[in-house]
This record gives structure tokens, C-alpha cells and sequence, in this order.
């Protein structure tokens, strides 16, 4: 028998680890895969599974039982764990559910898999709980916790855990395999160039976010999003900081907005910086280095690096629930200290 992963794009060196561990029965017990949203995290444990589960010779097939079963999310032996929609933590009593299924054995083959999505909003209560099962794993289940930051799990269920992170695509990387894949992708490519390309941009490197983008509702939030950052920053370039203020209005008070609109203008002073410093890197926001020139004549290098931790610290304060409202009051009087 053998493993590949032909439907995972790039991750070269994971997938053949996995190959190599599945064809072995090798399996570790305990799986991180870290990486952004839309990095395809989720269809690669659901990959691992099937293609350990899988009674084709050439796993994971897609056609047998096993498969179909596995990807439509009703095989016996794979359960999936996700954040629920009104929650913003996994609580203990999921963990507790893991605990119980995991003491009996698989009904098809010879192990079991829990995928936990979102991993990182357990809550210590559930992550200590689920530790507890790591400690001392019945033989045939395997966890996969999937996860955007492992520095949010203890450092005790990490090192229980073989992490392995998603690799990123490069925008051409991204845009040939999106518009060799996808017929809509294409068109748009034809059909409107600069729109594509910032759907790109904007995808940081993850197939799954280009497929979101797509979604026409979502492609005018990020070209309204783009609108909006590039007001802030050319406010920002001029002395009359009552303009820059309106802004703030223009940032939505939603916690997951404010969320990208803080990678949004993140991206756009890595660019600066990366202009200022002289670095030759892919423009991630802007569309022309003479656009970054005119907007950050008057920052200074440790301006930028001063916006970069203000943002961050934002990053961190509004994953800590604190309020949004203010959180952006105080964003906009902390970037226009920054350069003024
Ligand atoms: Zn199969």
C-alpha cells in the first residue's frame, strides 16, 4: 500500500512525513497542525484520517466507505470537535465528551481520531482535561488539534503534541493554482486583473482564504476594507488629526472585523517598512512602492516599528476580549502619536 496526499497542495516535506508514519503504523498519538485560517489545516486531519482509514491500496481514495464516509463528516471513527457559533471558548464538558467516546474502541479499522478545531479557544479548564487523556492515550485514538497560534495551549499539552506548521503559498504560487482550479477564479482573472490580484494579495497565502474572497459579499468588505486603511494611512501622512480621527468610525466595532482590518493595516506598514529599509519583498498591501513613497515620507523607522507594536498589542487586547470601541479609540490617538 501507499500514501499520497494529492488533493493537499504544497506541504511537501508534512505530507511525506505523514505518508512515511501512516505506511509504517506510525502514527503519533497526538498532532498539531498549526497555520492560518484557510491554510487548508482542517482538509489535511481530514486527510491523515482517511488516509489511515482507508481500504484502498492507494490511500486515501476518496472512493471507498471509509473515505466518502470521512469526508462527509459522518464516519463513526472520526469525530470532529469545533468552537460552537454563539461560544468564543471550548469548554470543559467537550473535553469531557472526547473523554468518554475515547474509552471505546473504533467500530472499522484499528484507531479512532478526534480533529479539535480551534484548539487554542479551549479553555485552560478543558486544555488541563484534555491534557489529562494526552498523559495516558487508549492506544488506538489519535488527536489532531487544530490550531492558529500553539503559544495560546499550555506548554504541556505542546510538548505532548508533534506539531507541524502550514506552509504558505506564494501569490503566483496561489494564483496559478487558483486559476488552474477554480473556472470562477479564472474569469475573474480575465475579466478584471487588479480585482484578482487583490484577492490574492489579501489571501496571505492560503488557498481556503482565496475561496472565501470569492464569495462576492466578502470581495467587496476587502476592497472596502483596502478603501479604508489607505484613508487611514494617508491621514495619518498629513497634520490634521481631527481627519485621521473620523476614521475610527469607519473601523468596525465587530471583534472578528476589527480583527482584519488590524492584519489589513499591519500588512500595509510591513510594506512601509520593508520600502524604508531598502528590502526587496512582495508588496502585500499596496499596489506600487511610489504609493508607499508619497504616504510614509515623514515616518521614521522607529515610527513604523512603534505602529507595528501598537498594533499588536491591539492584536492581543482584542483577542482578550477587552472592548472594541475602545480599543479603537485608543488605536488611532496611539498610531498618530507614533508618526507625529
Ligand atoms: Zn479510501
Amino acid at each position: 500500500m501507499s500514501v499520497s496526499f494529492k488533493k493537499i497542495y504544497g506541504n511537501e516535506l508534512s505530507k511525506s512525513l505523514f505518508a512515511e508514519n501512516i505506511e509504517n503504523n506510525k502514527l503519533p498519538h497526538a498532532i498539531i497542525l498549526e497555520g492560518d485560517r484557510g491554510s487548508g489545516r482542517y482538509s489535511f486531519a481530514l486527510n491523515i484520517a482517511a488516509a489511515t482509514l482507508c481500504t484502498a491500496l492507494e490511500k486515501p481514495c476518496d472512493r471507498c466507505k471509509n473515505c466518502r464516509q470521512i469526508f462527509e463528516g459522518v464516519a463513526p471513527d472520526v469525530t470532529t470537535v469545533s468552537l460552537p457559533e454563539d461560544k468564543s471558548t471550548i469548554s470543559v464538558d467537550a473535553v469531557r465528551f472526547i473523554k468518554n467516546g475515547a474509552q471505546s474502541v473504533p467500530v472499522e479499522g484499528d484507531l479512532k481520531f478526534y480533529i479539535i478545531r480551534d484548539a487554542d479557544k479551549m479553555t485552560v479548564q478543558a486544555q488541563n482535561a484534555l491534557l489529562k487523556i494526552l498523559e495516558e492515550p487508549p492506544s488506538f485514538v489519535v488527536f489532531i488539534l487544530i490550531s492558529e497560534n500553539v503559544n495560546l495551549l499550555l506548554s504541556t499539552i505542546r510538548s505532548r503534541c508533534c506539531t507541524f506548521r502550514m506552509q504558505k503559498l506564494d501569490d503566483a504560487e496561489l494564483a496559478e493554482y487558483i486559476s488552474s482550479t477554480y473556472p470562477k477564479a479564472a474569469g475573474l482573472q480575465k475579466s478584471d486583473e487588479s480585482a484578482f490580484n487583490r484577492i490574492i494579495k489579501t489571501a496571505n497565502g492560503c488557498i481556503g482564504s482565496v475561496l472565501d474572497n470569492l464569495d462576492k459579499r466578502r470581495f467587496t468588505k476587502i476592497c472596502d476594507e483596502y478603501t479604508v486603511v489607505k484613508g487611514i494611512l494617508e491621514a495619518l501622512s498629513k497634520s490634521d488629526k481631527s481627519d485621521f480621527m473620523r476614521y475610527e468610525d469607519e473601523l468596525s466595532a465587530k471583534r472578528e472585523d476589527l480583527k482584519e482590518s488590524l492584519f489589513t493595516i499591519r500588512s500595509a506598514f510591513r510594506d512601509i517598512l520593508a520600502v524604508k529599509k531598502g528590502v526587496s519583498a512582495e508588496l502585500i498591501f499596496f499596489d506600487s512602492v511610489d504609493d508607499i513613497k508619497r504616504i510614509s515620507k515623514n515616518f521614521t523607522l522607529s515610527s513604523i516599528a512603534f505602529a507595528l507594536d501598537v498594533i499588536e498589542q491591539t492584536l492581543n487586547s482584542n483577542e482578550q476580549n477587552a472592548n472594541v470601541n475602545l480599543l479603537k479609540i485608543n488605536l488611532m490617538n496611539a498610531l498618530w502619536k507614533c508618526v507625529h
